[in-house]
Parts: structure tokens; C-alpha cells; sequence
């Protein structure tokens, strides 16, 4: 048996014969030539593997096209996708504003701007202009923060675990910090309170119960190793029924009785009022800080609509204590980060221009008359592919995701596409356009596909159409 396989070995061609035919020479032309070579390389070896491997051998003897062009093609497209980037722009076709997994917030306009300049420039990261001396890379940042949110003082670094991190490590090392059990909460699989806090160096009081904590629960935890109270905004679950947590008001007037500090984790860094949009609330940074909590920590890629990052804001005295902690190096925000957060924060200086050029927040605000024009027009698109009996609009649902407002459904038009009937299998046409170019991302229910223009940008719209037909037509479609 392994002996007829193993005489083809001898067919297989050898790496210079390849590269010889015509579609590696192009792809010499303009790719790199390690990378031509080693897709050659790795394909011949990928066939030698296959029928010298018993198991696989008959199948692949079957099957194999041996020839050079064959190979050689395999090989092409091998060399084009190494030669391309990982990392990759996409279309987020989900409805999922925030996407943890889809790089969150798509920065605004002027933040890329901000943030190109900064790149291909010298800039003054850390040195004042006025008077010369060394600056601190903070300061760009600090003012923005202290009008928007009220506080005193603010620090920014690498993410919000980190804020969290940090806020906790400098001021309540070694001691005791208070914690309902109603907010240990896990965000994204690796950042769970109890862990951060236990790494932090302080140890972690809980109190309460899972549905209810009251203050008098915090009161009767407080003793002289006591140095933080901590509240978690439980931002990606949400709890019904018998419940009870305390404000930050009655938790700050708690802390203060006892010279405690109070801690609060916001999440995600909101300004707006979200009532105003018909939205659910969200707790406000300003609010925190003028119901008195003394640090406040939040993501800037979350609701913020910014670059990865981590801001807190808060008293003075306890922010530069922050800052000269040995580990802020550690987590410090880069910065490409800071000319984006900045661009960013100065977009929210005027809420109605924030509310226009931030795309999450044109996302969260989009109204129902404009989505749903916009999935006629698209289903119009994907009638040329489908046939106008498969597509159709339906009413749905979007989600903030990203941890932020887990309850909150905003009601949403949805072009569709029903695949029934023999053809493509859905779940293989959902595979293709994430793998295609550019990548979609999209909803699947049973048989249909669902695209929600609310994460989808405008001027993706026939890009987005020409990736469907792509994936669709071709293998025979
Ligand atoms: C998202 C979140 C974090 C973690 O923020 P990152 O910026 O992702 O590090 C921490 N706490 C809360 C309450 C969050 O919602």
C-alpha cells in the first residue's frame, strides 16, 4: 500500500521547478522572495507529508493534483496570504457596537488624524513648550479630563485593569479595601476583581450578599486596617428582582466618616446623559465625582468611543501618588494612545459634536428611519446575489456589548438572507466572508444571515456587497 503512494513521491517537483512557472514568477515580481520560496518549500513538503503518512495517503493520492502549475498555484496563494497583513481592517456586520474581539471602539476622525501626525512626527511627548524643561507625557491629557469629569487630577495608563490595578496597589497595599459580593465581577475572562485586587497587594473584604448589600454591611467591615471602599459598576451583567446595592453618595459619605477612601470602578467612560437618547442609564463620570467618590477608573475604548486606555481621575494628593508608583512605568499609555484620547476628549468639549463625530456614540444614537433605509438599500444589494425572494428587512436588535449596558436592546433593520434549499450551506458562506476580503463579520440564525447597518459604516456598504457575491459565487454558486 505505502509503497504505491510513495512512488509518487518521485513526481512531486522540486522547489526551483516551481518557482519557474508563471504564477510564482509574477509573485517574485512584487513580493518578497523568502516568502515566495517558502511557500514553494512548505507545499511540496505539505504533499510529501500526506503521501508518505499511511492514514491520509489514499485520500491524498486520489485527490492530488501533482502537476508543478497545481502546486504552484497552492503555493501563490499561500505566499499572498503570508505576505499579508494579520491584522486586518473588517466589517462588523453584527450590531455589536463594542466588540471586544472586534478591536472595540473605531476611533473618530480626528483621533486617527491626531494620532497619524504624532506617529510620522517628532512630537512633545515629554518635553513642555514653554518653558523648555521636561514635561510629563500626563499633562496632555489632565486638563481635558479635569474639565469633562469635574475631578481635581487625572492619570492615564495602558487599560482600565490596569487603572484598577494600580488605584488599588498605591493606596491600599497591605491593607484591608471593602467589596460587595454583588460586584465581584469578571470582565473578559482575565480581569476578575478578586484577582486583581489579591495581585494588588490588598486584601479583599466582601460584604453583603449576591442580590442585596446594604451599608450598614460596609459599616460593620470597617476597622483600622481598613483603607479603600470599593464599588464595581457591574457592567456586563445585570441583575433583576430582590436587589439592593448602595449609591455612591451614601458609600463616599461612609468612607469619609472613617477617613476611608472610596474606590470606584465606572467601566466605561461615560459623559453623556443617556437618557436624553432614549437609552438606559449609564453612571456618568462627573456624577462619581460629585457624589464624592475620591478615585474613579474607566476604559477608553469602551462607551469613551476612544483608543485602549485606562483614566483615572480623582483627588490630587492620591493621583500623584499614583504616578510616582514604581509599576505606573509598567502600565503607561504610549503615545499614539494619548494623541487619540486627546483628539477624542476634546470631541465631548461640545456634546452635540461628540455625539456626530464619535462613531460610537453616531452608532448608539442612529435613528430607526436612517437604519431602516439602510437595510433596504442593502437588501436591495444582496437581492442581485440572492434573488429578491430570499432577501428581506427585518426588525432587530443591537447591542452595545463590550461590557457596557448588557441590558440595553437598540431596536434595529435587518437586511437578510434566507439560504434555503440545497445551495452553499450557511455556515460555510459565513466562514468564507470571514475569511475573505475584506473579512465580514455577521449574525447567523438557522438558515438566515443577518446584517445590521448599524455597525456596518456607509462607505463599506458596496464593499460589503461585493464580499457577499465574492464568497457566494465563487466554487460554483
Ligand atoms: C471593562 C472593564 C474593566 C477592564 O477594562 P479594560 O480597559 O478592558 O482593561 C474593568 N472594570 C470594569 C467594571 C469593566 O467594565
Amino acid at each position: 500500500m505505502v509503497g504505491k503512494y510513495q512512488s509518487l513521491l518521485r513526481e512531486l517537483p522540486a522547489v526551483d521547478r516551481l518557482l519557474r512557472e508563471p504564477v510564482l514568477e509574477e509573485l517574485l515580481q512584487r513580493l518578497p522572495r523568502r516568502v515566495v520560496l517558502h511557500s514553494a518549500q512548505e507545499t511540496i513538503d505539505s504533499y510529501r507529508r500526506r503521501l508518505t503518512d499511511q492514514v491520509g495517503a489514499e485520500d491524498a493520492a486520489g485527490r492530488i493534483d501533482l502537476s508543478p502549475a497545481g502546486l504552484a498555484l497552492e503555493a501563490a496563494a499561500m505566499a499572498e496570504k503570508k505576505a499579508g497583513s494579520n491584522l486586518r481592517a473588517l466589517i462588523n456586520a453584527t450590531g455589536i457596537i463594542i466588540h471586544t474581539n472586534l478591536g472595540r471602539a473605531p476611533l473618530p476622525e480626528a483621533a486617527v488624524k491626531a494620532m497619524t501626525s504624532i506617529a510620522e512626527n517628532y512630537n512633545n511627548l515629554e518635553l513642555s513648550l514653554e518653558s523648555g524643561n521636561r514635561g510629563s507625557r500626563q499633562e496632555h491629557l489632565e486638563e481635558l479630563l479635569c474639565e469633562l469629569s469635574g475631578a481635581e487630577a487625572a492619570v492615564v495608563l495602558n487599560n482600565n485593569a490596569a487603572a484598577v490595578f494600580l488605584a488599588l496597589n498605591a493606596t491600599a497595599s497591605g491593607r484591608e479595601v471593602v467589596v460587595s459580593r454583588g460586584q465581584l465581577v469578571e470582565i473578559g475572562g482575565s480581569f476578575r476583581i478578586p484577582e486583581i485586587m489579591a495581585a494588588s497587594g490588598a486584601s479583599m473584604v466582601e460584604v453583603g450578599t449576591t442580590n442585596k448589600t446594604y451599608l450598614r454591611d460596609y459599616e460593620a467591615a470597617v476597622n483600622e486596617n481598613t483603607a479603600a471602599l470599593l464599588k464595581v459598576h457591574t457592567s456586563n451583567y445585570h441583575m433583576i428582582g430582590f436587589t439592593a446595592a448602595v449609591d455612591t453618595e451614601d458609600l463616599s459619605t461612609l468612607a469619609h466618616k472613617y477617613s476611608l477612601l472610596l474606590i470606584e470602578d465606572l467601566g466605561s467612560g461615560v459623559f453623556i446623559d443617556l437618557n436624553k437618547y432614549n437609552l438606559p442609564a449609564e453612571p456618568r463620570v462627573q456624577d462619581s465625582i460629585a457624589s464624592g467618590a475620591d478615585l474613579v477608573t474607566f476604559s477608553g475604548d469602551k462607551m469613551l468611543g476612544g483608543p485602549q486606555a485606562g483614566i483615572i481621575v480623582g483627588r490630587k494628593d492620591l493621583i500623584s501618588y499614583i504616578r510616582a508608583n514604581q509599576l505606573a512605568r509598567t502600565l503607561r499609555v504610549d503615545k499614539f494612545s494619548i494623541a487619540a484620547l486627546e483628539a477624542t476628549l476634546r470631541l465631548y468639549l461640545e456634546e452635540e459634536t461628540a455625539i456626530k463625530e464619535i462613531p460610537v456614540w453616531r452608532m448608539l444614537t442612529a435613528d430607526k428611519e436612517t437604519l431602516n433605509k439602510r437595510a433596504r438599500a442593502l437588501a436591495g444589494g444582496l437581492s442581485g446575489i440572492f434573488g429578491t425572494d430570499n432577501v428581506f428587512v427585518a426588525e432587530g436588535i443591537s447591542r452595545v456589548g463590550g461590557g457596557a449596558l448588557p441590558m440595553a436592546e437598540l431596536p434595529t433593520y435587518l437586511a437578510a438572507v434566507k439560504l434555503s434549499g440545497g445551495g452553499i450551506h450557511p455556515a460555510e458562506l459565513v466562514e468564507k466572508l470571514r475569511r475573505g476580503d475584506p473579512p465580514v463579520i455577521l449574525r447567523l440564525h438557522q438558515d438566515t444571515l443577518f446584517f445590521d447597518p448599524r455597525t456596518i459604516f456607509e462607505d463599506q456598504e458596496n464593499a460589503l456587497i461585493e464580499a457577499v457575491r465574492i464568497a457566494f459565487e465563487t466554487d460554483g454558486n
